[in-house]
């Protein structure tokens, strides 16, 4: 009887539906605990059930997240057996296990679905800039993270920083101009964007709009 209770650590594979969307996990290594991988998944559905609704409703219904301890990053999004595809290295979770809303920030990476990735019709810094504002707007605990925003600009830093600098400078800019982020992502999907949406939309050039924002940090 005791023979029949080898233990030994599993593969873990899971598959959950939300309002439409249906999520697959996989955890091949058994990497992360229980506790960790049910944060993961709530902080997925949590955040991209959200930004789905409020960007890009059309976005994909199966969504994938993968734990690869082989990846050396931390997290990155990508095509994997047809479904959009949240890899995570499970030893920066072991290192950082508050930073559950990396996923966050990738999940709307899910929702940008953009075409293509850094080049003048999607720029690499406003690709990154979308997903930290949301990561800001609809995280569920950046704070345990000590992550946030920044409410200052350093010497060296524009609009094309990227990440958290730009995100920043984004939701000054919607507090400003509602609806400017939404315009700037559809923009992105569809193929049409340019600087000259900023003009458009807040009645300032990039740089000029930029130079606002930091006069008032
Ligand atoms: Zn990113």
């Amino acid at each position: 009887m005791l023979a029949l209770l080898a233990f030994h650590a599993a593969a873990f594979e899971g598959s959950q539906q939300r309002e439409g969307v249906t999520l697959t996990s996989r955890d091949p290594g058994d990497a992360l605990d229980a506790t960790m991988r049910g944060r993961i998944i709530e902080t997925f559905f949590s955040a991209y059930l959200r930004e789905r609704a409020d960007f890009h409703p059309g976005a994909p219904t199966q969504a994938r997240i993968v734990i690869d301890p082989a990846y050396d990053g931390v997290a990155f999004v990508g095509e994997g057996d047809g479904a959009a595809t949240i890899t995570i290295n499970p030893g920066w979770l072991a290192r950082h296990p508050d930073d559950v809303d990396l996923v966050t920030h990738e999940a709307m990476h899910i929702v940008q679905g953009y075409p293509e990735y850094a080049n003048e019709r999607v720029p690499g810094w406003l690709v990154e800039g979308i997903a930290d504002y949301a990561r800001d707007r609809y995280g569920r605990d950046n704070a345990a993270a000590g992550w946030a925003l920044p409410t200052a600009v350093k010497d060296g830093q524009r609009f094309d920083t990227g990440y958290r600098v730009t995100g920043a400078f984004l939701k000054w800019s919607e507090g400003q101009h509602p609806g400017l982020v939404k315009a700037l992502d559809a923009a992105l999907r569809e193929g049409h964007y340019g600087p000259a949406l900023w003009t458009q939309r807040t009645g300032m050039a990039l740089p000029a709009l930029w130079a606002a924002y930091v006069k008032t940090r």
